[in-house]
């Protein structure tokens, strides 16, 4: 009986006039108009909705004028929702947008950083070892120093690197068959000077014989390499102990690493995952690190669809467990 002839989020309605000989709508005159507000009390008064009969004068009965009334209701909750969905959408994929870009700089900083670090730190190693124009003892001091700083800084570039590589999804993962035992044996060969620095006893007890393992084997590695450095860094007497066994669930294999060193308070045991965390936050820290490895770690964990935890007590120790599955299941 209707013909709908306005619906709109202003009062300004185009087609509809309103002229002494009567309302036309397009040039047509009707005999009847209704019209209603498209308002809840949510939303507050959004527009107007109105339809009018072009043959029948008075036409809106008692019922159509509550239909149509309750119609604007409900057409004014839909608006308000699919405006804060619109709203929602936008805040997404701006904050999207503002990480993306954020992994991006840091990738291109990263990038910029690395080539001037590497000559820093390869010339530095030229200077030590010729033996043309030999150092002073005091400049040889210096260079070393240089050395030292220029690593330092490296290892912090790359770290970083690898957060945002992880965080903008663009950790690109290696997988390959493997043997995790001999991963795991080359890795404490390789930190074993370390730990003779500090005279720390590094041993590897193997409960499994030969196992292959399907994962990235670089980024295991670094795993392991950051949690038996830092087992090796925050201990200073006693002994660092790598373990592999089977985990709990079936298929899952268990690393552990344990210390005997200054231990982790229980109120710092979740916080020591969060990027830049680390327990002594104080300038005068007798450690070096940048508080990024065990963020890292732990993406790259979860990543190998593993887990990681630990169990420590303050002064006596700490045991940080990476369980994970021996075949990871990685996208083609
Ligand atoms: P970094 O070692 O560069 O400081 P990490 O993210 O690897 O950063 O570790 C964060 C913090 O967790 C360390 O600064 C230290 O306070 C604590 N931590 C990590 N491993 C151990 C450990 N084996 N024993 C005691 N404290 C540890």
């Amino acid at each position: 009986r209707y013909v709908l002839i306005a619906m709109g989020l202003t009062l300004g309605l185009a087609s509809l006039y309103f002229m002494p000989g009567g309302i036309f709508v397009a040039g047509i005159k009707v005999q009847s108009a209704l019209a209603v507000p498209i308002e809840s009390s949510r939303s507050g008064r959004l527009g107007v909705l109105a339809i009018a009969n072009s043959t029948l004068p008075n036409a809106p009965s008692r019922e159509d004028i509550n239909l149509l009334g309750s119609f604007g209701v409900q057409a004014a909750i839909a608006i308000g929702n699919a405006q804060l969905i619109n709203q929602i959408e936008a805040q997404n994929a701006q904050l999207l947008e503002a990480t993306q870009l954020k992994s991006q700089f840091l990738t291109n900083i990263s990038h910029e950083l690395r080539t001037p670090m590497n000559a820093i730190i390869g010339f530095s190693q030229v200077l030590l070892r010729q033996r043309k124009d030999p150092l002073t003892e005091n400049q040889a001091d210096m260079v070393e120093r240089i050395l030292r700083n220029g690593r330092t800084l490296l290892e912090l570039i790359n770290d970083i690197l690898d957060l945002a590589k992880i965080e903008s999804g663009r950790m690109d993962l290696q997988p390959e068959n493997f043997h995790l035992d001999e991963l795991i044996h080359h890795t404490c060969e390789s930190l074993q000077p370390l730990a003779s620095a500090k005279s720390l006893e590094l041993s590897f007890q193997n409960h499994l014989g030969r196992v292959t393992a399907f994962h990235d084997p670089l980024r295991l590695r670094q795993i392991l390499t950051n949690l038996i450095g830092n087992a090796i860094k925050f201990t200073d007497q006693g002994e660092v102990r790598v373990e592999l066994r089977l985990a709990d669930s079936p298929d899952q294999c268990l690393i552990a690493v344990h210390d005997t060193g200054i231990g982790i308070a229980p109120e710092h045991q979740k916080a020591i995952f969060e990027q830049f965390r680390q327990v002594d936050q104080s300038t005068t820290r007798k450690h070096s690190g940048t508080g990024l490895g065990l963020a890292i770690t732990q993406q790259l964990v979860m990543m190998m669809q593993g887990k990681i935890y630990l169990q420590s007590e303050l002064g006596k120790g700490s045991s940080f467990f990476v369980a994970f599955p021996l075949k990871g299941n990685y996208p083609d």
